[in-house]
């Protein structure tokens, strides 16, 4: 189903969670809405659920209005951080809860519930544990069966909220795998809400970037990581220094120094350099680079870290080289980004 969000403001107060939000969300799509805490992305999520008003603007599922729908009437899959398993319930109950409380008219048979919530634990790879309570499981199981619940219904979009919070590093990573797959597999319209840019880049067919309450990008991973239209994007999305430079007939200049990258478009003026530690190169010290000073070494996973202070005010950048670099605090490095933008 397609899901449209056209110029959605929500106040709270004085307070605007959302300033005028507008998207297109394709049939199938699997989708990140991504930014830091309080930029807007659960009020979205709870707007689209039915569970929150935009104070104006419209929501379209498949070119009519949701708005005048309730949560029931818009036939949306919900999974929360927490698991909101009922406790008292198996995990079987759990997962046909959503057709069980069905009216009369649109309730299947007993056996039918049954059927399907066992076909779906079978699909999230829980098959053997349905007669099980959920605190006889383990967080990533539980969180399973609320996948598998919120798909029972066969909802016409499925909204997932920070699904993966609660757990710990390698149950997410697994997780996250097992969604994509399970997407794949189901193609359900998917909107999940995650603070965690590995996490959208890694599932996401497109990421929504929020910042106070805008959009400030959509694009596909790729986009967004290449080619980030705003230094808010290019520092959310993966590391990054800066250092101020001056653009000049096409060529860029730190302190008093040329930098060998090439600058289209790019008219004359001041701006900020951004880059990513993990993308440069080190060069020969005669070359037009960016050369520093080691300030400061430490261990990132398999690679080394230095923090190097540049030019004549010493502003400080961190590169990334493979664990075996020899240089150490006082050595000199120069480097030139790989992937970098210059900002105004
Ligand atoms: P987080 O990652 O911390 O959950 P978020 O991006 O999901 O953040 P929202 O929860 O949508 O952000 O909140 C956006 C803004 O709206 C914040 O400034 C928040 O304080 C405010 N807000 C959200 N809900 C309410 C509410 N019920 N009453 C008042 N202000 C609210």
């Amino acid at each position: 189903m397609d899901v449209t969000v056209e110029n959605v403001i929500r106040t709270f107060g004085t307070t605007a969670a959302l300033h005028g939000v507008s998207l297109d969300i394709r049939a199938g799509e699997l989708i990140a809405l991504l930014g830091p805490s309080g930029s807007g992305k659960t009020t979205l999520l709870r707007i689209l659920a039915g569970l929150d008003v935009p104070t104006s603007g419209r929501v379209l599922f498949d070119s009519a209005d949701a708005l005048s729908l309730t949560v029931q009437e818009r036939n949306v899959g919900l999974v929360f951080q927490s698991y909101a398993l009922f406790r008292h319930m198996t995990v079987l109950e759990n997962v046909g809860f959503g057709l069980q409380v069905r009216p009369r008219s649109r309730r299947p048979s007993r056996s039918e519930i049954k059927r399907r919530a066992l076909e779906l634990l079978d699909l999230v790879q829980l098959s053997g544990l349905e007669k099980r309570y959920p605190t006889q499981l383990s967080g990533g199981q539980r969180q399973r069966v609320a996948f598998a619940r919120a798909l029972a219904i066969e909802p016409r979009v499925l909204l997932l909220d920070e699904p993966f919070g609660a757990l710990d590093a390698k149950v997410r990573r697994d997780l996250r795998r097992w969604l994509r797959e399970i997407h794949d597999r189901t193609g359900h319209t998917t909107v999940f809400v995650t603070h965690d840019q590995e996490e959208a880049l890694e599932l996401a067919d497109r990421i929504v970037v929020l910042n106070n309450g805008r959009i400030e990008q959509v694009g596909t991973p790729d986009e967004i990581y290449d080619a980030p239209n705003s230094p808010f994007v290019f520092s959310f999305i993966g590391e990054s220094s800066t250092l101020p430079v001056r653009v000049k007939g096409g060529k860029v200049w730190f302190d008093d120094r040329r930098l060998d990258l090439p600058v289209r478009d790019l008219a004359d003026g001041q701006g900020r350099l951004f880059l990513r530690p993990h993308d440069v190169e080190v060069v020969a010290d005669d070359r037009d680079a960016i050369t520093g000073v080691v300030t400061a070494v430490r261990r990132h996973g398999g690679s080394r870290r230095f923090e190097l202070g540049v030019g004549e005010t010493q502003e400080r950048i961190e590169v990334e080289l493979p664990s075996l670099a020899e240089q150490t605090v006082g050595s000199k490095i120069s480097v030139l980004p790989q992937r970098w933008r210059i900002y105004r």
